[in-house]
């Protein structure tokens, strides 16, 4: 059972949280990109957009900002996003409940968002003071030689909605702290938690000058649009480097435009996630972690657990567990604590997740779930049932990223093979292994193992954490951000 917010209620709410995080009524009444929330589909404001030419400009004044913040002193620079972290800590529940409101995530997922803001301002404000270079004996007598880092130019920022405000804040934080000047292309499907962050950081910003912090004008700038803005970003000369988050198609028209002006790119894109349980594994926690990673935001992460193979030999304990687990899950307005499974963010996302499913089903796939869940009171949210799909081999849609909670389920009875068949997808974010037997752990996280970049052992391949460097390979991108490539 669903239930939803009236639309006058939400777009109350929202209205009151935006005030609460000090965002002008002015930027989203009017406007004329609609923000909706997926919880009931309505329309919750109307968000002033930025004009092209007045986002050129904008670039522009952030290569000014960039060409007097470098010369501020990095632990100073720190300073500013340790005001930013306690902005974010003092306004968690404000910021994490408009992020359940304007993408759907439950209640502990949208405070999680902004605990990850916070989690990389500290990591941030620590690296402030530890901008190493190396020194380095050379050939030569009475010579040493020294790395020395500077800071870029302008860093453009481009998200996706599904992580609205933390992928910002990876970014954002690390470019301030070494530099570099700040632009920023949020989704066009999350832009009231941009305006939030915004806030956020303009509130930091106040209290830093108010210190008698040197921060010149233009140092952070948010573009609200549509894509052509982040194409401006893209070709923008001033602009050295971009880093962009969402589909890989976003990244295969982002990329060659940037190597045309050999501008650095952080390309963060589409994943097809797999976990393999072999004979071995402990078969209670592969359940919570499989149905953890491939259910968790209603399988609109990145790093969702979308392919699983298992073992022949415990087939038959598992998926009979997991089709439980699918069927009793709380699907419903994410604000509900007992929430397990929000809406997908809108119809589109529902289309393509039936495609899919019609697709495996072609190609031989079982499907368990997968159906519309509704209440008759909110006909343009889209609340699913997650799917299970028993594929007899990786084949059609398995191939692919669907931006839904759809687990294809494969049998295997060869370790070799099955790692073969882990890495034959063109896709390379993140991985898992559920296994007793060091020797195939090993195996997993060896060069000859899986081909991710992030390789998990004994969890699901979902989330991320910022102590470590976060990205993928092949058609998932290049780069990494965060960990030890901050
Ligand atoms: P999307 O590709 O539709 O949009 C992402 C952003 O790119 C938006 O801000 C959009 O306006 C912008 N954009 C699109 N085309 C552009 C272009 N030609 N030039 C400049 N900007 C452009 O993605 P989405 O639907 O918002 O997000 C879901 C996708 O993002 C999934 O594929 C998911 O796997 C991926 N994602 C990847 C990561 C990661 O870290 N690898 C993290 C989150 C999401």
């Amino acid at each position: 059972m669903i239930t939803t917010l009236s639309t006058a209620g939400l777009a109350a709410e929202v209205d009151a949280l935006l005030a609460d995080l000090g965002v002008a009524r002015q930027r989203y009444t009017g406007g004329t990109l609609t923000a909706r929330s997926p919880i009931s589909g309505a329309v919750v404001a109307a968000v002033q957009e930025i004009d092209p030419n007045i986002a050129r400009n904008a670039i522009d004044a952030a290569h000014s900002a960039f060409l007097s913040w470098r010369n501020v002193p990095a632990p100073r620079r720190g300073e500013l996003i340790r005001l930013l972290g306690e902005e974010l800590r003092t306004h968690k529940d404000a910021l994490g409940r408009l992020v359940s409101i304007e993408v759907g995530k439950i209640v502990s997922e949208g405070r999680g968002e902004v605990q990850e803001m916070i989690d990389i301002c500290d990591f941030a404000v620590g690296l402030s003071r530890q901008l190493y270079g190396l020194t380095i004996a050379t050939e030569r007598s009475s010579h040493r030689m020294m790395e020395s880092w500077h800071p870029l130019g302008v860093t453009g920022i481009i998200t996706a909605f599904n992580f609205p405000v933390a992928v910002w804040s990876w970014n954002a934080a690390l470019a301030l702290v070494c530099g570099d000047s700040i632009v920023w292309k949020p989704s066009e499907k999350t832009p009231l938690t941009a305006l939030a962050a915004e806030a956020l950081f303009e509130r930091a910003l106040k209290r830093f000058i108010d210190q008698g912090g040197p921060a010149p004008k233009g140092l952070s700038t948010l573009l609200i649009g549509g894509r052509d803005l982040g194409e401006i970003l893209v070709d923008h000369p001033r602009v050295a480097l971009v880093s962009a988050t969402g589909s890989t198609a976003m990244g295969r028209a982002v990329g060659p435009r940037l190597a045309q002006r050999f501008a650095r790119a952080i390309l963060e894109l589409g994943g097809n996630n797999a976990a393999i349980v072999c004979s071995s594994a402990d078969l209670d926690l592969t359940l919570r972690g499989v149905a953890f990673a491939a259910i968790g935001t209603a399988g609109q992460r990145c790093t969702t657990l979308r392919r699983l193979f298992v073992h022949d030999g415990v087939y038959d304990s598992l998926v009979p567990r997991l089709k439980q687990a699918y069927a009793s899950v709380a699907i419903g307005n994410p604000l509900d604590t007992i929430t397990l499974v929000g809406p997908l963010i809108d119809g589109q996302a529902f289309a393509v997740m039936q495609k899919a499913l019609d697709a495996a089903k072609a190609a031989g796939g079982i499907v368990t779930g997968g159906t519309r869940v509704e209440d008759g009171t909110a006909p343009d949210a889209y609340y699913v049932r997650p799917a299970i799909v028993e594929m007899p081999e990786q084949t059609g849609p398995v191939e692919h990223e669907t931006f839904a909670p759809i687990l294809y389920i494969i049998p295997y009875n060869d370790f070799d093979a099955v790692l073969t068949l882990h890495n034959a997808v063109p896709q390379g974010l993140s991985s898992s292994i559920f296994t007793n037997d060091l020797r195939e752990a090993e195996t997993f996280l060896s060069a000859r193992g899986s081909d991710c970049g992030i390789a998990n052992v004994n969890i699901g391949p979902s989330g991320a954490e910022i102590g470590g460097a976060f990205g993928g390979e092949k058609e998932t991108g290049a780069g990494r951000e965060s960990g030890s490539d901050a």
